[in-house]
């Protein structure tokens, strides 16, 4: 099968040639149709991400059909059903996260696409219990980006709890997918992006945002809460000042540069900061089991397989609007 290929960190992905893999007992073998692009794929071949396996195969939002599974009689998924695979490849189930409901914590745990072969590439294996139904209203290339900039989005905006007001820092794939949600439920986005990025904010406005500006400006008015989409460690002291008494700012990505110290007055009053890491297979049943009800619409730039490192480098600098997507059965058309 054909698949592109990260032989070491800060180097590009080589196209090459790999067996078709084996599902073991407990897996399916996926025929990938399309692939999502993740700014976790950056952080892992810009080595900021320091323990994938080598070679990998990028790629954790993957869409794709059923080709082959390991054992029948044990499987949710019959042949040719339309699955998804997540970042979240595969956890122990029994250690104390676990056993308490944050698998996404997991002593033991497996990423797709890290320490997993992914999806940049003609097929994959996934361990069963980890996939998921896609809903049958999305494309194949508009539903890759819900399994990671719409999943762990969506975790990340559930930590902001009843906020009304929420700030969205960096406007990418997973702020375009979670303000549909945002809206559908009543709430006030304001989006803040790089500066000068009159397009990123046009296109906030144009998915509902209430005001959208660059992240040096102030909101209009104290937010409620805000979410980091963005992995620039200096937004922490920037949002934590939009945010009034009591909110809730959430750093959504796995990778952030260097937070510069900060005033401890600008926590104070009960602010309060946390991370999001992963997601769990609840957050993914509720989410896709969500999406199709708002309906949320995703905007996909779409490459072929063999242009993976040019579809890297216009997320590097900041030119996809909505989710870089990978096509990788030669059938779809777009
Ligand atoms: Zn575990
Ligand atoms: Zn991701």
């Amino acid at each position: 099968m054909r698949a592109m290929l990260l032989d070491a960190p800060k180097s590009p992905l080589r196209l090459g040639e790999l067996p078709i893999p084996k599902p073991n007992r407990g897996q399916l073998l996926i025929r990938v149709r399309a692939c999502g692009i993740c700014r976790t794929d950056l952080h892992i071949v810009d080595g900021e991400l320091t323990h994938p396996k080598l070679p990998l195969v990028l790629g954790h939002q993957i869409v794709g059909t059923v080709a082959e599974i390991g054992n029948k009689s044990e499987s949710r998924f019959n042949l040719g059903d339309r699955v998804g695979i997540p970042w979240l490849g595969h956890t122990c189930q029994h250690c104390r996260y676990c056993l308490s409901g944050k698998e996404n914590l997991c002593d033991t745990v497996q990423f797709t696409g890290y320490d997993l072969n992914g999806g940049y590439a003609e097929y994959a294996v996934a361990d069963d219990r980890f996939c998921f139904p896609i809903p049958e209203a999305y494309p194949d290339l508009q539903a890759a980006p819900l399994l990671c900039a719409g999943l762990i989005g969506y975790r990340s905006y559930k930590m902001t709890g009843d906020a009304q007001k929420i700030g969205f820092y960096g406007f990418g794939a997973a702020a375009h997918i979670l303000i549909q949600v945002a809206c559908y439920q009543g709430k006030e986005v304001y989006a803040f992006t790089r500066a000068g990025d009159d397009r990123g904010q046009e296109f906030a406005r144009a998915l509902g945002a209430v005001w959208a500006g660059s992240s040096q400006e102030s909101p209009p008015e104290p937010l409620d809460a805000a979410i980091i989409f963005a992995p620039v460690g200096s937004l922490i002291p920037t949002a934590l000042q939009a945010v009034a008494k009591g909110g809730t700012v959430v750093c959504a990505g796995i990778h952030m540069s260097q937070i510069p110290a900060f005033a401890y007055s600008i926590l104070w009053s009960e602010r309060v900061l946390r991370s999001v890491a992963n997601l769990t297979r609840q957050d993914g049943v509720e989410f896709l089991s969500l999406a199709p009800q708002i309906p949320i619409k995703t905007e996909v730039e779409v490459f072929p397989l063999d242009k993976a490192n040019e579809a890297l480098t216009a997320l590097r600098e900041g030119r996809i609007n909505g989710s870089a997507v990978l096509a990788i059965d030669p059938e779809l058309n777009y």
